[in-house]
């Protein structure tokens, strides 16, 4: 039993409300994934998937007991079904894989990643000489697959720093976005290029990005402590966590165990969110640990 529980020093200090973003968790297109692998798993089949699923440790190592296996691109692969993870895979694998009749081709890419790649696809059709800014990060596997279907044409910039330094003689410069970017970020990068350069502009940031950063900074705003969950390994968790550091005290965590009690002392308002890819048996934990912790009758 917790501490909380035995001093009565403790439960006055800690007696806080917990909120829960009002939107936060499971995204439709890592619901899909899931969904699909775990249907996978049902037919016995020998079932893989090219990289983890989804960036979530725990849910992957959930996957994993259930047989899940997960495959190192250079693997050789013999009969099996392959899950092609919600964040898509570089064009030429695709199609490596859809050549080979061993494989039974599971599709969980994201439809609003395969939208992006759809964008890219057909603005190499239109003018193959425009440029293609992809604003995301480099070594994302969503934007490494996004680079593939631009053909040499995709120049990716993170940052401001980038976009500034950004100089190429196109006449017209095509701007996509990683699905899970920020407004902000992507907005400053499009106002820098805009000042040099005739753009056309596709914003391909996804809906439930926009609501769980939108639902994390209003939420943000009227706590004293944000707790954001999910794995440090993901791209849209991580930038929900710097939204809300930026607004109040953030801690980014993975499971209950990584909470610690000294950062809930004199905090009257909890705000608790978590990324597209937290599953909500986490989200669960954790919100319980929390109640424990502040010995919540009401919210
Ligand atoms: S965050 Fe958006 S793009 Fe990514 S899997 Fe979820 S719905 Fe799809």
């Amino acid at each position: 039993m917790y501490d909380v529980l035995r001093s009565n020093r403790l439960i006055k200090n800690r007696k806080f409300k917990v909120k829960i973003a009002k939107n936060a968790g499971f995204c439709f297109g890592v619901r899909r994934a899931i969904n699909l692998t775990e249907k996978a798993i049902q037919k016995k089949n020998k079932v893989y998937t090219l990289g983890p699923i989804i960036h979530n440790p725990q849910e992957v190592e959930r996957l994993k007991k259930q047989g899940i296996k997960i495959l190192k691109e250079s693997s050789k692969i013999k009969k099996s079904s392959i899950i092609l993870r919600t964040h898509g895979i570089p064009f030429n694998l695709h199609k490596k894989f859809k050549k080979n009749k061993n494989i039974n081709l599971i599709d969980a890419t994201c439809p609003f990643v395969k939208r992006t790649q759809n964008i890219v696809k057909q603005l190499l059709d239109i003018n193959s000489k425009e440029k293609i800014i992809i604003i995301g990060e480099k070594n994302h596997p969503e934007v490494i697959a996004l680079k593939s279907y631009g053909k040499g044409k995709c120049v990716i910039l993170e940052n401001c720093q980038e976009a500034q330094n950004f100089k190429r003689k196109s006449k017209l410069i095509n701007i996509v976005s990683q699905t899970t970017q920020t407004t902000k970020n992507f907005r400053n990068i499009v106002k820098i290029l805009k000042k040099k350069h005739k753009v056309k502009v596709y914003n391909t940031i996804c809906q439930a990005t926009l609501d769980r950063q939108k639902s994390a900074k209003k939420l943000a705003r009227n706590v004293d402590l944000m707790i954001v969950i999910g794995g440090k390994n993901s791209g849209n968790t991580t930038r929900l966590s710097q939204i809300c550091e930026k607004i109040t005290k953030t801690y980014h965590i993975e499971v209950a165990d990584d909470i610690q009690e000294k950062w809930f002392q004199k905090v009257k308002i909890v705000g608790v969110t978590a990324g597209a890819s937290t599953p909500n048996w986490i989200i669960k934990n954790i919100e319980k640990k929390i109640k424990e912790l502040a010995y919540i009758v009401n919210y």
